[in-house]
């Protein structure tokens, strides 16, 4: 696929933001007086403006994830990569983009945001993807398929096969959100980002790696899409504090492991106790950190939840989901607690 034609005019044509530490090399091996960029000199750890590089942290996420440097990118949360993804390919009141309801609600808000049509082709009623209608659609001002796996607010993760078929069937580009990834029996899709130009791979630290208030979001893809990425990206989206911590968080793999081993076995034990329930009518099938709950009356349930103190998110208003609500696997006491609440009931 030809990604350069895919690419708006204007994003190819401009040239990015140039900082001042952008101006030279600094290969020297005294330490330099920084008199460049109008910052505080008095040194509180922040004083200064971030690396945009963030050469350290690309280091240690691109060896984890198995990539190269190159094919990374960094964004202030993974909705910030959507939404560059979107103003990379898509221009404003003409171009398209298809997302396959129920799923994330960003990808919508992104898309008007921008200006930018969104072609809904909702899932099967088993929640997998309906491929050929997707295929079906052909239209070259469709520029960006969003698929996510591990979906949220169903939990299932898509069939590979599909998935493929898609990556390689569509003529645009296809995004695989796998914000749920690390809770996830299927392999990441990453390792296809060389076999295929036009696949971006989108995860966070915001779910396995707790670090949701920190704001990091990572994109994976050829250099050439991680290129335009960059060139758009605000210089500084990524802040010194957040780099900081990630580095800290990514030196405790094991404690992560640990975490989400401890989030699964939970899950499992969650089940279990909501199938006691007489008000439960389905748990659907998760491969994520949270469970679609179907029960008999949603907003009731949601409402006696609420006043005694247990707050979960009711998507019976998404399609598909009628008296459905999403439960976030908490920890054994949050669970606890959730149990003995829905037995009152
Ligand atoms: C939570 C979530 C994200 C994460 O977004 P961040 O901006 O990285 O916090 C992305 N995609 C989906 C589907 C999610 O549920």
């Amino acid at each position: 696929m030809n990604i350069d034609s895919l690419v708006r005019n204007n994003v190819k044509n401009m040239s990015s933001y140039s900082s001042a530490r952008d101006d030279f090399k600094n290969d020297y091996d005294n330490k330099l007086i920084y008199l460049d960029a109008n910052e505080s000199p008095f040194d509180n750890g922040i004083n200064r403006y971030p690396n945009n590089n963030h050469i350290k942290l690309k280091k240690v996420v691109s060896n984890i994830k198995n990539v190269n440097i190159n094919e990374v990118v960094f964004g202030n949360g993974t909705d910030e990569i959507l939404d560059l993804i979107v103003r990379v390919f898509c221009n404003p009141n003409k171009d398209q983009i298809i997302t396959l309801p129920p799923t994330y609600g960003m990808y919508d808000v992104i898309a008007k945001t921008n200006g930018v049509e969104n072609i809904e082709i909702p899932l099967t009623s088993d929640f997998s993807i309906n491929k050929n209608e997707i295929l079906k659609l052909s239209s070259s001002k469709i520029k960006v398929l969003f698929l996510c796996s591990p979906n949220n607010p169903t939990g299932n993760s898509f069939d590979t096969n599909d998935l493929n078929d898609l990556i390689k069937g569509f003529k645009g580009i296809v995004v695989v959100d796998e914000a749920y990834i690390d809770f996830s029996s299927q392999e990441s899709l990453i390792s296809l980002i060389n076999d295929n130009n036009n696949l971006i791979i989108t995860q966070t630290m915001s779910k396995a790696f707790g670090m949701a208030g920190a704001r990091l979001g990572m994109g994976f893809s050829n250099e050439k899409i991680i290129y335009y990425l960059n060139k758009i990206k605000p210089p500084y989206n990524l802040n010194v504090l957040t780099e900081r911590k990630a580095l800290d968080e990514l030196n405790k793999i094991d404690k992560i492991k640990k975490n989400i081993a401890l989030i699964l076995n939970e899950k499992k034990l969650l089940i279990s106790c909501l199938e006691k329930l007489d008000f439960v009518e389905k748990i659907h099938e998760s491969d994520a950190n949270f469970l679609l709950v179907k029960v008999d009356n949603a907003d009731l349930r949601y409402d006696q939840l609420l006043k005694k103190g247990v707050v979960v998110r009711n998507r019976s208003n998404q399609p598909l989901c009628q008296n459905c609500l999403r439960i976030t696997i908490g920890t054994k006491n949050d669970n606890n607690s959730l149990i003995k609440t829905l037995n009152e009931l």
